[in-house]
């Protein structure tokens, strides 16, 4: 508790005493997929984790967030393929075409248990990264709040994988968002619907799907029909995926643009206006929609899902051109990896790009995960350093998952040898990730 003396609330010094609960060889703020593959990687080395959550549930978009099909390649051998295996869809097609989105409610407890069996993580969830304490440019802990007084944990290296940065901005780091305007891809709510005809319901998978309904193309159908007024011209790119299950379809439709999810004031008004698009779209499917007719929407998700916030300056910035080039690097610590440079448009409908831009095998070098200034932080997952239109490609869960396992693996070298990441020797981390059987290195 803190006592004004005087009646003024503009800005104000606080102070107060916290207690360091725990030290631990690595942080790793955000349970995403990034954040759980850094900490099981980190913890397979034999070093100890904390694994510290917002929410009350692991898995960030790939739970909370709601979000499927995983999509995106990366080389074999990953944290990827075992995450996929374990989450009943080790069969999709990573590039998208006709991935099935994952039983939601299987995937919380199986990736619980996945961290469980790894006795030397410690979960904290429901617990926020709320601050950091610096000592030069060194991170010594991470401030929690929670259910209780605040307090500290210490590490030797910390993890990033919040998604939005939150651990590097309290650090003070370099930051970007957006695109040259600042506006951001748009945030969006995914939802299920069961009770599609399967021999009638369209498939779509996303903008350049050629399916067709009636004989026209069903994206085009769509457009129709928002020049029509039956559908808010917005919602006009229709993607519904297949699910595991017989009889659903997962739908990636809704968008509110112009949100910046880091001004905290923005989102509970996305989240109203996006929860009222979810009911004019699945009124507009039973009306319009062929095999429609009878669905309902059974599931979304629990939290806006935010396709871009901040990303962080690190000591080298990966771009689109490089990625569609597929650039190699001799740092790579993710090899292989591949998806459409998929931007949503942050100022309309669809896509933000007319001609869909397609990359080839790409790296990501291991200094795309080290925010400038810092000793001992790592990024993972969609907020490392690249640009806007470079994150529209490796932001999807395949890769990030792979970012994560590589960094983590990272921390746990740099926390066993007492060194910064900086002084980590690129080799010995490539060696210790072909030895998991992580191919970094094939044409
Ligand atoms: C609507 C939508 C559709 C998408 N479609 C697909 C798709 O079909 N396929 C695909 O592969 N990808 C898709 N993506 C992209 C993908 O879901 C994300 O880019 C990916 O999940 C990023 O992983 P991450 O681990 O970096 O971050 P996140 O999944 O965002 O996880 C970050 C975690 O950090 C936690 N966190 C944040 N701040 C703090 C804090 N201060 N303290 C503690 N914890 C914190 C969050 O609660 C969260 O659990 C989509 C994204 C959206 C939003």
């Amino acid at each position: 508790m803190f006592i004004l003396e005087e009646n003024k609330m503009t800005e104000i010094q606080y102070q107060r005493i916290l207690k360091v609960r725990k030290e631990y060889d690595v942080l790793v703020a955000g349970a995403g997929p990034a954040g759980i593959c850094a900490a099981v990687a980190a913890a397979r080395e034999d070093v100890t984790v904390a694994l510290i959550e917002r929410y009350g549930v692991l898995g960030g978009n790939l739970t909370v967030g709601f979000v499927g099909p995983i999509l995106g390649i990366v080389g074999s051998g990953t944290m990827r393929d075992e995450l996929v295996q374990l989450l009943g869809v080790p069969e999709n097609d990573m590039l998208g075409w006709k991935g099935k989105k994952h039983d939601v409610e299987q995937a919380k407890i199986a990736l619980e248990e996945l961290v469980d069996q790894e006795s030397n993580i410690d979960v904290y969830l429901q617990s926020m990264v709320s601050d950091v304490i610096m000592e030069q440019e060194r991170i010594r802990g991470l401030v929690i709040s929670g259910n209780e007084e605040p307090y500290i944990l210490g590490g030797k290296i910390v993890i990033d994988a919040t998604g939005d940065a939150n651990v590097c901005v309290h650090a003070g780091c370099e930051i970007e968002k957006g695109r040259e305007d600042g506006l951001m891809q748009p945030v969006s709510l995914e939802f299920t619907v069961d009770g599609v005809d399967e021999k009638k319901g369209v498939i779509c998978v996303g903008d350049i799907d050629p399916v067709k309904l009636d004989g026209i193309r069903f994206l085009d159908y769509c457009k129709q029909c928002a020049d029509q007024g039956l559908l808010p011209k917005t919602l006009a790119a229709v993607r519904l995926h297949p699910t595991v299950y017989s009889g659903e379809r997962q739908v990636n439709t809704t968008q509110e643009n112009g949100v910046d999810v880091t001004k905290t004031e923005q989102i509970f008004r996305a989240d109203v206006a996006l929860r009222k698009q979810i009911r004019t779209l699945v009124q507009f499917f039973r009306n319009h929609l062929p095999g429609y007719e009878n669905c309902k929407c059974i599931a979304s998700g629990d939290t806006t899902g935010i396709r871009e916030s901040r990303r962080v300056i690190g000591d080298y910035v990966i771009t689109a051109e490089e990625l569609a080039a597929g650039k190699r690097f001799k740092d790579a610590i993710v090899h292989k990896a591949e998806f459409i440079v998929d931007i949503h448009n942050p100022s309309g409908a669809g896509q933000a790009e007319e001609t869909i831009q397609y990359c080839k095998p790409y790296d990501l070098p291991y200094r795309c995960f080290i925010p400038k200034g810092i000793a001992n932080l790592y990024t993972a997952g969609r907020c490392i350093s690249g640009t806007h239109r470079a994150h529209a490609s490796y932001r999807v869960m395949s890769i990030c998952m792979a970012m994560g396992e590589a960094v983590g693996v990272a921390a746990a070298l740099c926390a066993k040898k007492n060194c910064d990441t900086r002084k980590l020797q690129i080799s010995e981390l490539q060696e210790t990730l072909c030895r998991k059987g992580i191919d970094l290195f094939s044409a």
